[in-house]
């Protein structure tokens, strides 16, 4: 009997693969035809002076329209698109539509792209960005791009060339989920970003452990001595706000300020920002 609801239970675990499969099998079928049907979708959310408020940058998140699925989240695909080659194309879909709508916004705002390991190495990011820079008049300080040390595994030396390139165009880079890592530190002496974004987890856990604090204020600190900008991002609450307030990072971002919306970037509530970070407790630190 045992031994027959064993049988049982893997040909019903089987069967639950089998859907799984036939599922990821279609969403990567769907997906080779979303950008040409238009599904592809660009939120964007500010990124805000440290101390005041002020939107400096929206960082621009891609989602997926899906005309039955609903909105799927770019965790959800950007993964199926690195393991099926179609990075390539979305990743030059984003930092097309990115830099023509910065173009057209009304205040020199940053846009900051975010470009994934696999898109970094399979495709020839200098001449794309160039290209795209060019067709929408963008000045290139005007355009960061985001990567995250998955660049340098396998072969670092192509990546510090490539990253090289980019900065001689002119465009910033800022390396993303800083701290999540296996050898983030290494990397900052690899290659000299313009700045580092301190991975969430260390802000949600700010309330939970004293050492979350100590960390992020390290970073910031080590950040400042290299001559980096350091941005701090997962934001949601006030409690958090308060705590990072008096550290110096340059630049925050989360639920707080606003969330990724699909809106153009001059409808944000630009005085809702400004009142965060004037009820914001201000330390005076020795
Ligand atoms: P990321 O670059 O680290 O982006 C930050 C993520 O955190 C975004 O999720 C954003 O919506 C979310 N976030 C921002 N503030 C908060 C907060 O206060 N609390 C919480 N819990 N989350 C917050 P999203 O948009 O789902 O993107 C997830 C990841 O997908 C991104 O992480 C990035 O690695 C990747 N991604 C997004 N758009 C693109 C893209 O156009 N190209 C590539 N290659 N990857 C992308
Ligand atoms: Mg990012
Ligand atoms: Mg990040
Ligand atoms: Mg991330």
């Amino acid at each position: 009997r045992v031994k027959d609801e064993g049988r049982g239970a893997f040909r019903f675990f089987e069967a639950v693969m089998d859907v799984q499969l036939q599922n990821r099998r279609a969403l990567e079928q769907e997906l080779r035809g979303a950008i040409g049907r238009g599904e592809l979708r660009l939120f964007y959310q500010p990124i805000v002076n440290g101390s005041t408020g002020e939107i400096e940058t929206f960082e621009a998140l891609v989602r997926w329209q899906h005309p039955i699925r609903g909105l799927i989240s770019p965790a959800a695909f950007i993964p199926l698109a690195e393991q099926t080659d179609q990075i390539a194309r979305i990743g030059e879909w984003v930092l097309d539509t990115a830099c023509a709508a910065a173009a057209a916004w009304p205040l020199p705002w940053r846009v900051s792209v975010n470009v994934s390991p696999k898109q970094f190495r399979q495709s020839d990011l200098p001449a794309l960005v160039a290209a795209a820079l060019a067709r929408h008049g963008l000045t290139p300080s005007r355009l960061v791009l985001e990567i995250t040390e998955g660049v340098f595994i396998q072969d670092a030396d192509t990546a510090v060339a490539v990253l090289t390139d980019l900065r001689g165009l002119g465009v910033r880079l800022a390396l993303d989920d800083f701290g999540t890592g296996y050898s983030s530190l290494s990397y900052l002496q690899r290659f000299k970003f313009h700045k580092i974004k301190i991975d969430q987890s260390f802000v949600h856990r700010l309330g939970q452990d004293a050492d979350s604090l100590t960390i992020v204020r390290a970073i910031t600190h080590l950040g400042h001595n290299l001559g980096l900008q350091v941005t701090v991002e997962g934001i949601e609450t006030a409690e958090q706000l308060g705590m990072l307030r008096d550290l110096g990072c340059d630049q925050m971002q989360g639920y707080l300020f606003a969330r990724p919306a699909a809106t153009t970037a001059s409808e944000f509530d630009r005085a809702r920002l400004r009142s965060l970070f004037a009820e914001a407790p201000m330390k005076i630190s020795a």
